[in-house]
């Protein structure tokens, strides 16, 4: 028989936790549920980025920082920021007792409290966009053009995967462009360089190749910078989706994510982004991101929050969805052996019928 589908959660320490304040019992008795039900991995959320209203209580980096360019990140509200409340090395310890994964998430965006620790750090902007700006852009959309963005990310990593390096695994999300063509300095000036000439008289073309010239060169970076602290830590990505006019390649090539440059950056696997957008169609569309993304593993990223935030255009998932969407990733991981498994987001925002859901369904023998 073929191999199992490894099914997990995706949680937070501090991600649409709400006023909960999450400690080490929380992640203890989660890891048992786990293992009662046979969950082979936990991929968890070292931050929170949303800016309020989204998320209004916690926002920040949530472990104990070491390098002090990190500090005015933190989110002193969370309980594992602090050395003498820190836990997540416990959940660490426990999980590899029960053989259960442990994979970090780590967002390439910064956080409210960046600008101190990283002067001159520059954020996306659209080629010709003026001064218009929308905050969250401006405050999470590091560009990966610029200097600063790229020690911020480094320093980022080196602070949490130096502090956890027993862990599995990290996943990154980002970089990635958010159009074609960003005018900041960074952007216009390594353009120039790589090009020869200025981004503005540059065709849509030229400039979609660059970026992914650019995320190539930036993410192996990051992945060479994980596995040279310990040689075992898989890096995953977060990365594939199909957009409403269904031309993935396009959609895929503008973020900087064409699957050329993704299958040469030593990325373990990637994680496409299966959120129900699709509605009826979300089988055929994710089979057709998961074929986009050859030769790669693949490891969904499958949300299943009944109240998707404010302005996302995820649907509300209840238990009919779930059943739906893994009894279709059982059947094709049968004949695609690239998925590898899935994984559901997000553990501390969700029903209890869609806990239930998940395990019913995921322990459900296969009629073969
Ligand atoms: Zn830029």
């Amino acid at each position: 028989m073929g191999e199992e589908l490894i099914f997990g959660w995706t949680s937070c320490l501090t991600y649409e936790t709400g006023r909960r304040r999450l400690g080490g019992d929380y992640f203890s008795r989660l890891l048992d549920e786990m293992e009662a039900k046979g969950m082979k991995r936990l991929t968890v959320m070292m931050d929170n980025c949303h800016l309020p209203p989204l998320d209004s209580y916690n926002h920040g980096l949530a472990w104990p920082v070491r390098n002090p360019r990190l500090r005015s990140q933190v989110d002193t509200k969370a309980i594992n920021a602090h050395e003498d409340s820190e836990f997540f090395s416990t959940v660490i310890e426990k999980a590899k007792r029960l053989g259960i994964e442990i994979y970090l998430e780590i967002k390439y965006m910064g956080m409210r409290g960046i600008e101190p620790g990283y002067p001159g750090i520059e954020f996306w902007k659209e080629l010709n966009a003026g001064e218009h700006e929308h905050e969250g852009a401006k405050t999470l959309r590091i560009c990966c053009d610029n200097d600063q963005a790229r020690q911020y990310m480094r320093d980022k990593i080196e602070d949490v995967v130096g502090r956890y390096a027993d862990i599995d695994g990290i996943v990154l999300e980002h970089p990635s462009y958010w159009g074609i063509g960003c005018s900041c300095r960074g952007s216009r000036k390594k353009f120039l360089l790589d090009r020869g000439k200025n981004i503005f008289e540059a065709g849509e073309e030229e400039i979609i190749a660059w970026q992914n010239q650019r995320v190539k060169k930036v993410v192996s970076d990051l992945v060479k910078l994980v596995k040279s602290i310990r040689t075992g830590i898989k890096c995953g990505l977060y990365t594939g989706f199909s957009p409403e006019d269904g031309n993935i390649e396009r959609y895929q090539r503008i973020r900087g994510h064409g699957i050329e440059t993704l299958r040469d950056i030593g990325l373990d696997f990637v994680m496409p982004y299966c959120e129900g957008r699709h509605r009826d169609k979300e089988r055929t569309e994710m089979e057709r991101v998961i074929e986009y993304l050859k030769p790669i593993d693949v490891y969904l990223h499958t949300t299943i929050r009944r109240n998707p935030p404010r302005g996302y255009l995820d649907l509300p998932k209840g238990p009919a969805y779930i059943r739906h969407i893994i009894e279709w990733a059982k059947g094709y991981s049968k004949k695609e052996r690239r998925l590898t498994g899935m994984t559901f987001f997000n553990e501390v925002n969700i029903p209890q019928e869609n806990r239930n859901a998940v395990y019913e369904t995921i322990t459900k023998q296969h009629e073969c």
